[in-house]
């Protein structure tokens, strides 16, 4: 792991039956990612929206590389025939589910991916706060890079990402807070949740940001995103 594990506590919960739960680790942010989050969550940008389009592109990425996988390997794609991305919004509650079948991660991935900046288009977006030298330029960057997955904390106060990747056997789910300078990973337990592969996004609103939960307006901005996806999106109002 590259993630800095320092602590792991028993996860609380009622079902007993089956032993004790498994562990909830704790990991440390890399230091470029708290930076990240610490602009991203403090910052003025105002087109907010954004969020939604970088995890509709990231959903897209995924389902590409499960399809390209499965040229050469066809039992990747055996257990879930439809590549698709699923958005729930929920607004009574001001929850956002994002949920695609692409290839999913694996609990290294999940440390590698969202604990730490590898990618190439966050480290430009670094480089230029760096030669930026007002302060205040920090917000119009986070609109002309794309801040990536970190851009759900444009929004949310709490997000969290359940995942299954083919290479395991065990679905993980990572959670973060906006203003927390460390996340968590577990094993999913709860049967309802597991998924056959793929991964489940699912955003607690701020509640200044709970209008984005609105089924219109999650349409609305998908319709615009949707024609650089080559997957189908759907939008459903109600769980079932
Ligand atoms: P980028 O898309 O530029 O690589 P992001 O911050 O958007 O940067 O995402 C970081 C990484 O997290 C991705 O490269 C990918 O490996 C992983 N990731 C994010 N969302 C998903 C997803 N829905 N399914 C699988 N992997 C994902
Ligand atoms: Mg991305």
């Amino acid at each position: 792991f590259t993630g800095n594990r320092y602590e792991s506590t028993a996860a609380a919960s009622d079902s007993s039956s089956q032993g004790p739960p498994p562990p909830v680790e704790k990991y440390e942010y890399q230091a470029e990612v708290s930076r990240l989050m610490d602009l991203i969550v403090n910052s003025l940008y105002s087109n907010k929206e954004v969020f939604l389009r970088e995890l509709i592109s990231n959903a897209s990425d995924a389902l590409d590389k499960l399809r390209y996988l499965s040229v050469t390997n066809p039992d990747l794609s055996k257990d879930v025939a439809d590549l698709d991305i699923r958005i729930y919004a929920d607004k009574e509650n001001g929850v956002i589910t994002l949920t695609d079948s692409g290839i999913g991660m694996t609990r290294e991935e999940l440390v590698d991916c969202l604990g730490t900046i590898a990618q190439s288009g966050t480290a430009k977006f670094f480089k230029a706060i760096k030669d930026n030298k007002d302060a205040g330029g920090d917000n119009n960057l986070i609109g002309q890079f794309g801040v990536g997955f970190y851009s759900a904390f444009l929004v949310a106060e709490r997000v969290t990402v359940s995942t299954k990747s083919p290479k395991s056997d065990k679905q993980y789910v990572w959670e973060s807070e906006a203003d927390s300078s460390s996340y968590t990973i577990k094993e999913e337990t709860d049967p309802q949740l597991l998924i056959p592969r793929g991964t489940r996004i699912t955003l607690h609103l701020k509640p200044e940001e709970k209008g984005y939960a609105d089924p219109e307006r999650v349409q609305k901005l998908v319709k615009n995103y949707s024609q650089f996806v080559s997957f189908p999106i759907y939008t459903w109002q109600e769980k079932g």
